[in-house]
């Protein structure tokens, strides 16, 4: 089944039981101070839950863009080393608002797993909360017993706070969740090892695809919970997970949402992307085909949304995801041409019916992304060649048991340069050497108290697009660009 067939039976589901189907807020938020970027399908929900204002109707459902690549969920460092996290996904997800509980969101979620898309069931696991009576939370009996009636129970397991419990804050809102999990190894590898020993393991093949939340407590100041007055349910699951197994492939980067980008990665490079690296050396190119296969959509979707590559605040973290693309096609497929931006045609075809700002912005969004690629190409050039030379001064000046380099020489090819910290780090650590953290980050903060109208000029990014509007652009990048290396 092709994702986009996956994605509308999900909506289509929902929405003969009741639901309201709404369109994925932006991926950037623009009003909402604790959080940058939307990281799960129920940050535009959030209000309805603390009981300011009503949502349109008590049931909904839809795909909501998602970024986790700051704060509380920050998976960057996965990304591309692991085949199942991404920047950018789509999270699946329905909701109830003081309407269903329990009993009808995990008989929906089964019947839509294993009856719509035709799961088996002997590739299921769920979880349900253990309790927690230091923190006077129960075990969710209740959840327990709804799944006994649809799953062996040999196939329901218990889990702790940290995966299943679910609370916005220190006080407010909280619940127990109960999570689906599949195993889609092979038969020989189950038999070697049980796929309830991998849940929450960091195993590829074995992974969660879908939590349910339970919004049945308000945890009140002095840290006692009552229960709340309306009870709710807010869920999500991970669509390229869920294309994954109904694709019957192994990764998220075999299923239809990536292969095309990949393809097009492959033709521009000459490189060969191979699911099953032989060696080393195929394994870093492979990581490098993830990465730009999976930045390219949370940059284009970010700029779609509004939010250009800057130098400060949610700007500059899309500028970083983007530069670490091309870091990655820059050491390993030897790409020293801006190339990244033309994947967005591709893209914009593949996701432009469902998400018609990708197809409306494209021309910005490509545009946008080469002006980024050419800028950093050429920093990139110059800074690895200073790199380089300080990192054979240094194995020079060092004992070999020592090759730490001082956090103000990082700091200066990050302040002056555009060289990011997690860029450099990376690069010193390929060829065997730290660097002095603490010392990068006291120039940091110096230079954090140096620069107090920084805010400002974050605030400043932001920019309202509308189509026709793509000249405006051009240019933003130019002045931080005039290097300036002392
Ligand atoms: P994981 O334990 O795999 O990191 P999670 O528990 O952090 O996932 P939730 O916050 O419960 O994830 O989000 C709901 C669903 O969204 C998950 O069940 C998963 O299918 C999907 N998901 C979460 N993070 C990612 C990601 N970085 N990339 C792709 N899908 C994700
Ligand atoms: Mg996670
Ligand atoms: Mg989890
Ligand atoms: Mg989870």
């Amino acid at each position: 089944m092709k994702s986009q067939d996956i994605r509308k039976q999900f909506l289509q589901f929902f929405q003969d039981r009741g639901h309201l189907i709404v369109p994925s807020a932006p991926i950037v938020t623009k009003d909402d101070p604790t959080l940058m970027f939307n990281n799960s399908g129920m940050a535009q929900f959030k209000e309805f839950f603390l009981g300011n204002g009503t949502p349109k109707s008590k049931r909904i459902a839809d795909t909501q863009k998602c970024l986790r690549v700051s704060g509380k969920h920050n998976d960057l460092e996965d990304v591309g080393f692991d085949t199942y996290h991404h920047t950018m996904f789509e999270m699946l997800g329905n909701w109830s608002f003081g309407d269903y509980f329990k009993k009808e969101a995990i008989n929906w979620a089964w019947e839509l797993l294993t009856e719509t898309y035709k799961i088996p069931k002997d590739i299921l696991y769920v979880t349900v909360f253990e309790g927690s009576p230091e923190e006077n939370v129960p075990f969710d009996q209740e959840a327990y017993d709804i799944w006994k009636g649809l799953i062996a129970e040999d196939r329901i397991l218990l889990g702790n706070k940290k995966d299943n419990f679910w609370e916005m804050g220190d006080q407010g809102p909280c619940g127990p969740c109960s999570e689906i999990h599949v195993d889609i190894r092979s038969a020989e590898e189950k038999a070697l090892v049980p796929g309830k020993d991998l849940i929450n393991n960091d195993h590829p093949q074995v992974v969660e695809i879908w939590n349910n939340v339970f919004m049945e407590f308000n945890r009140k100041a002095d840290k006692s919970l009552e229960k709340l007055p309306a009870q709710h349910v807010d869920t999500g699951m991970g669509f390229e997970r869920l294309c994954m197994v109904l694709q019957g492939v192994q990764s998220n980067y075999d299923t239809d949402v990536f292969t095309p980008l990949i393809q097009k990665i492959e033709s521009i490079t000459g490189t060969k992307y191979n699911s099953k690296a032989a060696n080393a050396e195929e394994e870093k190119v492979n990581i490098a085909i993830r990465v730009i296969a999976d930045h390219v959509r949370a940059v284009a979707f970010a700029i779609a949304d509004g939010q250009l590559p800057s130098n400060g605040g949610a700007g500059y973290v899309i500028r970083r995801i983007l530069r670490r693309a091309i870091r990655y096609g820059f050491t390993f497929l030897n790409t020293k041409e801006p190339f990244i931006n033309e994947l967005v045609a591709v893209l914009a075809a593949q996701m432009g019916d469902f998400f018609p700002e990708i197809k409306s912005q494209q021309s910005l969004v490509t545009n946008v992304i080469r002006e980024e690629e050419a800028s950093f190409l050429r920093t990139l050039d110059q800074g690895l060649i200073l790199l380089n030379d300080l990192m054979i001064s240094h194995t020079e000046q060092l004992s070999k048991q020592k090759l730490e380099i001082a956090g103000d020489y990082i700091f200066k090819l990050y302040d002056t340069f555009g060289f990011p910290e997690d860029l450099t780090a990376l690069i010193l650590k390929e060829n065997g050497f730290t660097y002095d953290k603490e010392g990068f980050d006291a120039e940091l903060k110096k230079q954090k108290e140096r620069s107090r109208g920084a805010n400002e000029v974050a605030k400043g990014d932001w920019v309202i697009l509308t189509e026709g509007n793509t000249e405006t652009f051009v240019g933003y990048d130019q002045l931080e660009n005039e290097v300036k290396i002392t």
